[in-house]
């Protein structure tokens, strides 16, 4: 069962309180469509770049299973580009530049081959452009997930709405519920942004783990405590590459399955933040996968006799 992915693929240039980048490839879908790798070998990628993007970058997704017959190459245009600072805090980035270029205009376009695709991820995107995808598909795929950010909430918060009216699940991170929702309690947010149309809702807290919510249940997962956290870009869409990459491959979508994805997204968002950039989610091997969510399960595992 195929998993379809859009977003962004796209030029970054990062400075954390460990260095600093200049442009380096990133994107929301580029994060996704890797880390879904480990899961899934099955990925059909929808996004545009300009003609500066170097085509190795094209044959290492290709690597990892990712069918790029969907990515436009727009002639003498430039790709997408953001820049971003973490302070000491890396919980919390300013944005320094988004630069729209190709995006400005950009038409997805799903090819035919697409169509059959049953897991659909809308990386963060412009929410019009998300939904023109939605719209595009012949068939609704069983589960549809979306990820958004502030950016889309101060100036296209409209779109978003009508958006979130057609996807299953959301993820946000804390920041953005309550921006969404105009409640501080994430309990309300949660209950708030379900009334809004997904029937689940996934906040991301960064280095305190996640939230999934439905409209009767929650589940938290940690995140691993990590010795090393470089640069946290992208951790947010590695978390939701493994997540649906898990489903895609498991092809369950019970509350209870979605519980393991979880899990499978916190493992691929720690080596995503462990280097800069991609650099620790590409090349993977799957015993390095096994023996992290392996980590996961002995730190949550506990017995309590209840009398
Ligand atoms: P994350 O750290 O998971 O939120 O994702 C970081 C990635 O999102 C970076 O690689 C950026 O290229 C991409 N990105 C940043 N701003 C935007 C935006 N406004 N729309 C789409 N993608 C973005």
């Amino acid at each position: 069962m195929s998993l379809l992915v859009v977003g962004t693929v796209a030029f970054d240039a990062i400075e954390t309180p460990f260095g600093k980048t200049d442009k380096i490839l990133g994107g929301a879908a580029t994060y996704i469509s890797l880390a879904a790798s480990y899961f899934t070998k099955k990925i059909n990628l929808i996004s545009v770049v300009g003609d500066d993007f170097p085509s190795d970058h094209v044959k290492m997704l290709n690597k990892h299973h990712v069918n790029t017959d969907g990515l436009q190459v727009l002639k003498g245009q430039k790709t997408f580009f953001w820049s971003g600072k973490y302070h000491n805090d890396m919980n919390n980035r300013d944005t320094i530049a988004t630069e729209l270029n190709v995006l400005e205009n950009f038409n997805p376009v799903v090819p035919e081959a697409y169509q059959d695709c049953e897991f659909l991820m809308l990386g963060n995107l412009v929410p019009a452009v998300q939904q023109q995808v939605i719209k595009q598909m012949k068939t609704r795929p069983k589960l549809i997930v979306l990820d958004t950010m502030n950016f889309w909430m101060d100036i296209a918060m409209n779109d978003l709405k009508e958006t979130l009216k057609m996807v299953d699940v959301l993820t946000v991170n804390d920041a953005e519920a309550r921006q969404l929702s105009g409640e501080y309690s994430l309990v309300k947010a949660a209950q708030k942004i379900l009334a809004m149309g997904p029937k689940y809702l996934i906040i991301k807290k960064g280095e305190h783990g996640a939230l999934l919510f439905n409209k009767e249940q929650v589940f938290f997962a940690p995140a691993l405590p990590l010795e090393d956290v470089f640069d946290p870009t992208g951790a947010g869409d590695s978390f939701a590459g493994g997540f649906i990459g898990y489903l895609a491959e498991t092809k369950d979508i019970s509350f209870e399955n979605m519980k393991r994805a979880i899990v499978f997204g916190s493992a691929t968002a720690s080596f995503c933040v462990e280097k800069f950039g991609t650099e620790n989610i590409v090349g993977l091997t799957q015993a390095q996968v096994e023996d992290r969510v392996q980590e996961f399960v002995d730190l949550v595992q506990f017995d309590i006799a209840l009398v």
